[in-house]
């Protein structure tokens, strides 16, 4: 192994529920077996780690650094670095880790690993931080000439998004709606397209209509427009829903064809009556992020396609900045903070 460093960690954390990030340091932890250190050059700033920050999902630590959209160089390899070496420009996504042997990282679909979560790359503390330690077997060697901005985004937002998209399209789907044109939905709209999809996007703000055709969808309706949804019925193959918030469950389940798939990579409130769910036998999905071998995919893939999520950068001293923005939905699409 080769040491470089000592010196402390420096990030942001926030020390309980809701609060505001403030910076803060701990030791760096030793390097195991498989893992890297990697000095993070940027980091994307995602609706999870609001959610965590607040935690929603009900596991989070406190001091807890957030932070999972990760590019950087590594600094320091272990033992068996899976051929990482120091000076690698490289990429983190979400998950930083599996257990390596249960029935689900076994078969190729570690996402799903139960021990994700005390194996993600929050633990022991994120990206958003001088550097960060991960198992190099999640650690992806990136496209050179891919923006590092560009490439924060796709490690999350484009892993989750592509992964539902070349699950189920296919000859029998191919009419694909995009419901939500932010984050997510922006990156999926593109993803689509290049796929070859004909591709409806929907979104409650009129206003995204110029955007939506500018990413290659193929129609923009306003969920608001009953008689535009009304056109809409029965029409689509698979809707892959982005939102967060409230959905107007109903109108959108009657878009769909019979036995139709409605893939939930967001988190809007659930609450809908089921009747078309049971009449039409439609199927209401979760996807969550992807696999190694899909995320390698989906790189290889937005970099031949000029997939380009639409990115502002920051400082990460503006951290808090950054979130009121995300918490506010005003980002356009993603921000992407800094280091030094
Ligand atoms: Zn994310
Ligand atoms: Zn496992």
């Amino acid at each position: 192994m080769i040491s470089v460093t000592s010196q402390p960690v420096t990030g942001y954390a926030a020390m309980a529920s809701g609060l505001p990030l403030v910076p803060f340091s701990y030791l760096p932890p030793e390097l195991g077996e498989h893992d890297v250190r990697v000095c993070v050059t940027h980091c994307g700033l995602c609706y999870s780690d609001v959610h965590a920050i607040d935690n929603f999902y009900g596991d989070i630590d406190y001091p807890f650094v957030p932070g999972h959209e990760i590019v950087g160089t590594v600094s320091e390899v272990g033992v068996d670095p899976s051929g990482l070496q120091v000076r690698d420009r490289v990429g983190i996504g979400w998950q930083g880790r599996s257990c390596g042997h249960c029935q689900w990282c076994l078969k190729g679909e570690e996402q799903l690993c139960p021990d994700v979560v005390t194996n993600g790359v929050w633990v022991p503390y994120g990206g958003f931080a001088s550097s960060v330690v991960a198992d190099s077997r999640f650690v992806y060697p990136l496209p050179e000439s891919m923006p590092a901005p560009t490439a924060c985004v796709l490690l999350c937002a484009g892993i989750s998004v592509y992964t539902p998209l070349k699950r189920y399209q296919g000859p029998n789907v191919q009419r694909i709606g995009i419901i939500g044109i932010g984050g997510l939905g922006h990156l999926a709209v593109q993803f689509a397209h290049a796929m070859g999809c004909h591709v409806t996007t929907l979104s409650s703000s009129a206003a995204k209509r110029e955007e939506a055709l500018s990413l290659g969808a193929d129609d923009f309706v306003c969920t608001e427009d009953k008689a535009a949804i009304r056109l809409l019925v029965q029409s689509l193959d698979l809707l892959l829903c982005t939102a967060h918030g409230d959905i107007r469950w109903e109108s959108l389940l009657g878009i769909l064809k019979i036995r139709g798939k409605f893939v939930l990579v967001g988190f809007p409130n659930v609450a809908f009556n089921p009747t078309d769910l049971v009449a039409h036998e439609l199927t209401l999905q979760g996807s969550f992020v992807g696999n190694r071998a899909t995320m390698r995919e989906m790189l290889s893939f937005a970099q031949q396609y000029g997939i380009t999520p639409r990115t502002e950068t920051m400082p990460m001293s503006r951290v808090n900045e950054a979130i009121k923005l995300v918490r506010h939905n005003k980002a356009r699409y993603r921000i992407v903070l800094t280091n030094g």
